[in-house]
């Protein structure tokens, strides 16, 4: 294959230019990385878990309506995705209390939330992606109300979707982030979930054991990641254990 245009390497994708305009491959690296990057490994296996899993609920979510970035799948570490504009926040839903919500509120992990919170995150590394208000997102432009209205009600229906295909395999969705990004269709603008969903960026725990299937066991040192994302695979028929390559550790 000819040498692609890279176009941005973040912390677990590298993204190059898509073959037709408007399009973008998106890589998925076994780079692992948590608290701002303080810590890093590669796990082998998990990029390839992770194109899959996020193939799988982008389709999902394409398939009942809810627009994603996403095109195809193109080989084991890349998918076709819609070039967007991403939005500079990280849209954070919650149906239990856990990690920052936990510490910032006194609030014990695992609680059942009376209802889903959404939360957003400014991104901005530097900074350590701080939580803002919806009056900081207007003031300084990131979002107008309209966008934000359509934020709201793409990340409740990610919520729903992601809920519901997650129990039906005997996990809870304890939270998870989503991005999102803006398409320009001529003079109109639509909003997509973009960026992927995955393991990397959800709770996930067993509902029978509390086990934690996401990067929670890489962040607080619980034993071997792609074995949880595995596990979260093959509960979902998204890709037999198997064909997950052995899990070794390089430092
Ligand atoms: N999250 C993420 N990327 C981030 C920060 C958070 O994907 O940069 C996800 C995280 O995996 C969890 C949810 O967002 O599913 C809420 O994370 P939280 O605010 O509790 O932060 P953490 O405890 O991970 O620092």
């Amino acid at each position: 294959m000819a040498r692609r245009k890279k176009i941005y390497e973040g912390k677990a994708k590298i993204l190059y230019e898509g073959p037709e305009p408007g399009t973008i491959v998106q890589y998925f690296k076994d780079d692992a990385t948590a608290f701002n990057a303080e810590k890093k490994d590669v796990i082998e296996g998990k990029g390839v878990l992770n194109n899959r899993l996020s193939e799988f609920f982008m389709t999902g979510l394409n398939q009942i309506g809810v627009p994603t970035h996403f095109i195809r799948r193109l080989n084991m570490r890349e998918q076709l995705v819609r070039n967007c504009e991403i939005i500079p926040l990280e849209v954070i839903v919650r149906n239990y209390a856990a990690g920052s919500m936990s510490k910032r509120l006194g609030i014990a992990e695992g609680t059942q939330l009376p209802r889903p919170i959404v939360e957003y995150c400014y991104k901005d590394d530097s900074l350590g992606d701080p939580l803002v208000t919806e009056e900081h997102i207007a003031a300084f432009g990131w979002a107008g109300q309209q966008d934000m209205d359509d934020i709201l009600s793409l990340a409740l229906r990610v919520n729903d979707f992601l809920s519901g295909v997650m129990l039906a395999v005997g996990i809870r969705l304890v939270d998870f982030k989503i991005e999102i990004g803006r398409i320009y269709d001529g003079d109109f603008q639509r909003l997509v979930v973009a960026d992927e969903i995955s393991p990397d960026s959800c709770r996930l725990w067993d509902i029978e054991t509390g086990q934690k299937l996401d990067k929670d066991v890489f962040r607080r040192d619980l034993g071997n990641l792609t074995d949880a994302y595995s596990e979260v695979a093959r509960r979902l028929g998204v890709m037999p254990k198997s064909a997950v390559a052995k899990p070794t550790l390089i430092n």
